[in-house]
């Protein structure tokens, strides 16, 4: 198996429509440095100290991206180089993300994570939930932080048409927020090893590629 073979073919496929995020939780450094070389410069933990340790072993030139459930306590550790976080699923995370980018004297961009799937064990906001936060005077407030875009992950089945209905039901409020908030979000984060075509072919801008790069875990 090759790692620049396999982001070629993914790059291929995904053929411009959206940006690939390589997964590169669980994997070691020398996994990341290849990817890097095949030209991969955008990668994706779920683990903050894990992204802390490999982010000081590799070039600076690198997106670093949260995509797992994020606590409090461990914003401080990524706030001085942490691209994205995919994973905001409440006001007070946003708030602690807001307080540590204003110590770095940075704004972090962020990502509301949706809960979409069926599942009772995935986190996130429920659409209400969002429009509520939208709606309120905290999130003004937060000049350290914007908020881009919204993420989901769809259920782990194999009924393509149900995960297909839940990416295009997260399309429908991401266009729907885009419309009836003063927002502009740019970012859909949706899409994974298994799903990542069907999710662009719903609308994603952003997938999440680990095993179907790296192999399973
Ligand atoms: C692990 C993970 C992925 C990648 O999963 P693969 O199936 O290996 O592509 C994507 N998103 C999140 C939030 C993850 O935790």
């Amino acid at each position: 198996m090759s790692i620049a073979k396999n982001i070629r073919q993914i790059e291929a496929q995904i053929d411009g429509r959206a940006k690939l995020v390589a997964v590169t939780k669980t994997k070691p450094i020398s996994l990341l440095q290849e990817a890097y070389d095949a030209g991969c410069k955008c990668f994706g933990e779920n683990k903050v100290q894990e992204m802390v340790e490999k982010q000081a072993l590799l070039p600076t030139d690198i997106e670093w991206h949260l995509i797992g459930h994020l606590q409090t306590n461990k914003v401080k550790y990524m706030a001085s180089f942490v691209s994205l976080i995919h994973s905001v699923d409440s006001l007070k995370l946003l708030q602690e993300i807001n307080k540590q980018a204003a110590k770095a004297e940075r704004v972090i961009d962020c990502l509301l994570q949706i809960h979409i799937a069926q599942e009772e064990t995935k986190f996130g906001f429920s659409e209400t939930e969002v429009e509520t936060l939208l709606g309120s005077d905290e999130v003004e407030k937060l000049a350290n932080v914007r908020i881009v875009g919204l993420m989901g992950m769809a259920s782990n089945v194999a009924d393509e048409l149900q995960i297909r209905h839940e990416f295009r039901s997260l399309k429908l409020f991401f266009d729907k927020l885009n419309t009836s908030y003063a927002t502009s979000f740019t970012i859909l984060s949706m899409g994974m090893s298994g799903d990542y075509l069907l999710a662009i072919e719903e609308g994603s801008t952003l997938v999440r590629v680990g095993s179907a790069i790296f192999g399973s875990r």
